[in-house]
């Protein structure tokens, strides 16, 4: 490879990574599985380390993926936190001993253990009192939990026979057990569920009220001494000695060279069911203790360790029925109905199958065996189905021509493989329709949220978003759990919602591919509704930001019946349809912003609604055209991109300074 090319490659490479990492640290909504990830990081080392000249000090390779929330008292980690180098195969376990003992001069004892997939921290002892403990945060720096680590049973509070002082490593988990419990348990109570057993734990690890930590019963398991004052000469022999000590110690095997670790690592694979705790791997480590100083670590890993990651769990499941449901949009998505099956975790009983196109291409039928994995290791998926399965007398499943909720006729989308309802009424789109209209990204109505929407429809009041104008607050106060007063201040903040204007309204209207910014900028180009419903797409398409599919879906929605019914219903009941954007101050005219990155005090919907709203424009790639780069925490290649093409970046602070 040409050094240009890998340069190119590199940089991408990065970018995904750091998009990857952010949706997973910063959103908790990773979009590929850990496995995945993993490979991707390794792929962009393997890059770096043949192309040395082009390895950075910000490379995501070079540094541990966490961050430090400010929620959290500092805590410096003496001994850093560090992170694990990933091996795929044995070949390059062999490889990492082969190292291990070209340092060391010589064979050496390792031992393996289960790699427990929680929330890594460090806890301190003084005196043998519990003290302290902090999470990993970047490796340096963690985050003082000490309070919910006290809600911790397994977490002694008092050691034995411990060291005057003494740091402990390990991980604060969510047993499965417990995570199913507590799902069931917030199901029927109609709280949020969790999405898997790690995202438990972390979630209510790092939460200000310890009631939170207490409530979630999680459990800690340790497997490393960070610090102590006294001596140890193995690894093995720190692990008894901190059971003795009181804890829970990860389970080991000890072996005398590298490839007898095979054995273990095979075994925890293959019963990986079995633990009480979610598992993505195996760590094996050099056992020698004076070993491991010679080894030393990098900036990330330490030489004398390595994490043996498993691909993800992928399982058999027999197909019960396919079922189809109706989103708020009008779409029809089919899902499989499976017999429930454990996988990374949790119960699956059900996967979507996207559309008619995905399966068609898997051939899946009702009746059959499919083998099913985890996406993301938490959003089931369908991988293929085994065909030496299938029984006689099975049918190729079609979609059906007409809506299951309401049957009206169902159309296939020009521009897709999505099939979709045209029902006017569909009671699927009904309580979504409102809940839309009235949300935050709508007309932003105060405590009009699902489940009022919900408990609306239920009682007949309202089956259109219209028709909550039409309410009255003796009506409303009927309603179970309503009152009086609730009654009264929800028909006040609906009327008040008939001034936010026309920006909030296109919002509110669910048109596809309009929300608050597109809104915001039709209101600018368009004082009121009407002018705008007379636009034809050609005239749509001038302004900036509205490209030819937007402007289609526009004119469409307006010439609808429906949607003609609907306006008319508004304008009676006395909702502007005036646009309130104010454009004489356009102190950003003519200038294009990129975003990039995390913003800590806007989302990028709000920030790209500051910038159209005084008149710039918001635009996704960074190019010579590009007036100012607005760079966030994580910033990725756009950044990069802007450096190199000397574009002026902005911090968050210098864009609010702008536009104040
Ligand atoms: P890592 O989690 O793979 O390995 C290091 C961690 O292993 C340590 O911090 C430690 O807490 C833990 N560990 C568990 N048992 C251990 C044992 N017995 N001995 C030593 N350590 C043990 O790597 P990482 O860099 O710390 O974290 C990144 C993780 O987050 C990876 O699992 C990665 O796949 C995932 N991730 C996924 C995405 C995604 O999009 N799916 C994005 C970012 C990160």
């Amino acid at each position: 490879m040409e050094a240009s090319e890998a340069k190119e490659k590199i940089l991408a490479l990065r970018a995904e990574v750091e998009e990857h990492s952010r949706r997973y640290y910063d959103e908790d909504a990773p979009t590929i599985s850990d496995f995945e990830y993993d490979k991707l990081i390794h792929t962009l080392m393997d890059l770096e380390q043949q192309f040395p000249q082009f390895l950075t000090p910000d490379s995501p390779t070079q540094h541990v993926g966490g961050k430090v929330s400010s929620k959290f008292a500092p805590v410096d980690h003496e001994v850093p936190l560090e992170s694990l180098m990933d091996v795929f195969s044995h070949e390059e376990l062999f490889a990492f001993g082969d190292r291990v003992e070209g340092a060391v001069g010589g064979q050496t004892e390792y031992d393996v253990e289960p790699k427990i997939d929680g929330l890594s921290i460090a806890v301190e002892y003084r005196n043998g009192e519990f003290f302290r403990g902090a999470t990993r945060g970047n490796g340096q720096t963690g985050e003082d939990v000490t309070e919910n680590l006290r809600t911790i049973r397994t977490l002694p509070k008092t050691l034995k026979n411990a060291p005057e002082r003494i740091i402990v490593r390990g991980e604060v988990y969510m047993a499965k057990d417990t995570f199913e419990m507590l799902n069931r348990r917030f199901e029927v109570e109609g709280k949020p569920l969790l999405a898997n057993p790690r995202n438990g734990a972390a979630g209510s690890l790092r939460q200000k009220d310890p009631k939170i930590a207490a409530e979630r019963q999680l459990d800690l398991i340790v497997y490393n001494i960070q610090l102590a004052t006294r001596e140890y000469k193995t690894h093995t022999e720190t692990l008894d000695a901190l059971r003795e000590m009181g804890f829970d110690v990860v389970p080991y095997k000890r072996y005398d060279n590298i490839r007898q670790c095979v054995e273990q690592i095979e075994w925890i694979g293959a019963h990986r069911d079995e633990f009480p705790y979610e598992m993505d791997g195996a760590v094996i480590k050099l056992n020698d203790l004076s070993q491991r100083t010679v080894l030393g670590s990098t900036t990330k890993v330490p030489r004398w360790a390595v994490a043996y990651k498993y691909p993800p769990e992928v399982k058999p499941a027999k197909v019960l029925d396919i079922i189809v449901q109706v989103g708020r949009t009008g779409v029809l998505t089919p899902k499989v109905v499976i017999e429930p099956i454990r996988l990374a975790g949790t119960t699956v009983s059900n996967a979507t199958l996207h559309n008619q196109d995905f399966i068609d291409k898997l051939g899946v039928r009702i009746g059959d065996t499919v083998m099913v994995r985890k996406a993301g290791e938490i959003i089931p998926e369908v991988v293929e189905v085994d065909l030496s399965k299938r029984p006689d007398g099975t049918v190729p499943f079609r979609l059906p021509d007409v809506c299951p909720e309401c049957g009206s006729p169902v159309v296939r989308d020009a521009d897709g493989a999505a099939m979709r309802c045209t029902g006017a009424e569909c009671p699927a789109q009904k309580l979504r329709n409102i809940t839309h209209f009235a949300s935050k990204e709508g007309m932003d109505i105060d405590g009009l949220g699902e489940a009022v929407v919900e408990t609306l429809v239920n009682a007949g009041l309202v089956n259109t978003p219209a028709d909550l104008y039409y309410l009255d607050a003796q009506s409303v106060a009927t309603l179970e759990r309503m009152g009086k007063k609730s009654a009264e201040n929800l028909v006040a903040a609906i009327e008040a919602s008939k001034a936010q204007g026309l920006a909030r309204l296109l919002a509110a209207f669910g048109i596809r591919q309009v929300g608050v910014s597109a809104g915001r900028t039709l209101a600018r180009r368009y004082t009121d509704l009407d002018a705008l419903m007379r636009a034809t797409p050609e005239e749509l398409m001038q302004i900036g930001d509205i490209g030819p599919v937007t402007a289609q879906y526009i004119v469409e929605w307006f010439a609808s019946e429906q949607s003609q019914h609907q306006i008319r219903r508004l304008r009676e009941a006395g909702v502007s349809f005036e646009s309130k954007e104010d454009i004489r101050d356009a102190r950003f005219a003519g200038k294009t912003f990129v975003l990039t990155g995390t913003l800590e005090s806007f989302t990028r919907d709000e920030a790209t609604a500051i910038i159209v709203g005084f008149g710039g424009k918001a635009s996704g790639s960074v190019s010579k055209k590009t007036d100012y780069v607005l760079a966030g925490e994580a910033a990725g290649s756009k950044l990069t991109k802007a450096q190199s093409l000397g574009i002026p970046i902005l911090t968050e602070a210098q864009f609010r300074e702008m536009i104040q």
